[in-house]
């Protein structure tokens, strides 16, 4: 769904310029795959997420975005970000925020429109009265299933997921990774899955990906991962998470 090929991402430039974000990353993205990503604050997981959705230019290498799954167009990539009261803005009304990408479509007249909107409220069970609640009427859990609403709206093949259920409660949480999972399960979206939880990874994700320092230093199955992890640093990692 999506080539990483040798993605060098620096920030700033001159003297100031030190150890690179990205650093020469590589990475296979595979139609319908959950992928988790983890590495320790500061890693490159962000700069990543961003990058790919084209947030962050990169200074060198190349990102594809290949044919999707029916082969009739590139892969359309969304992110949802860790905290959900960034992703609007607090003086709109969610109906607001969530139609402003639809209106550029010149294809849809307004009831299509209003009718997506129910449909992607249907997908990611919320009552649709909230859609008339401004960001700070809501729930943080209800924000992030409205961020995941509106990347749906879009119709992306590939959702990046940057810590999107850290700010909210283990309950919550929980929720919100299950209408991951059956998004996955029944629309074939593929997931990239940026998170601290090694339970999220052991039990959602096929393969996984660990950034030390702005490299990519393994990239294994799930299972040969927590079994025989091969860089030190995914070494730290499984042998905390037991
Ligand atoms: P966390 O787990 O804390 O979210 P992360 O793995 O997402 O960490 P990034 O946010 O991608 O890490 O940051 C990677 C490196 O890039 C860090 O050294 C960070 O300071 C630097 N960085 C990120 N954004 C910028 C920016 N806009 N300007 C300068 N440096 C930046
Ligand atoms: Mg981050």
């Amino acid at each position: 769904a999506l080539t990483l090929n040798t993605v060098v991402k620096h920030f700033g430039s001159g003297k100031r310029r030190g150890r690179p974000a990205l650093d020469s990353i590589s990475l296979d993205v595979h139609h319908g795959e959950i992928l988790g990503v983890l590495g320790q604050s500061g890693s490159g997981k962000s700069t990543l997420a961003r990058a790919i959705v084209g947030l962050e230019g990169i200074s060198s290498g190349s990102i594809t975005r290949t044919l999707d799954a029916d082969g009739a167009g590139p892969t359309a990539v969304q992110l949802v970000f860790q905290e959900p009261h960034d992703s609007f803005d607090p003086r709109m009304t969610l109906r607001a925020s969530l139609e402003a990408p639809l209106r550029s479509r010149n294809d849809l007249t307004a009831v299509e429109r209003s009718r997506k909107l129910t449909a992607a409220m249907e997908e990611v069970e919320l009552d649709p009265d909230i859609l008339d609640r401004r960001p700070g009427q809501c729930s943080g859990g209800q924000l992030q299933r409205m961020t995941i609403a509106r990347a749906l709206l879009l119709e992306p093949e590939v959702l990046i997921c940057d810590e999107a259920t850290s700010a909210l409660d283990a309950v919550t949480q929980r929720t919100i990774l299950e209408l991951l999972q059956r998004l996955h399960r029944d629309r074939g979206l593929t997931l990239m899955i940026i998170t601290h939880d090694m339970d999220v990874v052991r039990h959602m994700c096929q393969r996984v990906a660990v950034l030390y320092q702005g490299c990519l230093v393994e990239l294994t199955d799930t299972d040969k991962f927590f079994a025989d992890p091969q860089h030190q640093h995914s070494q730290d990692l499984v042998s905390a998470a037991i």
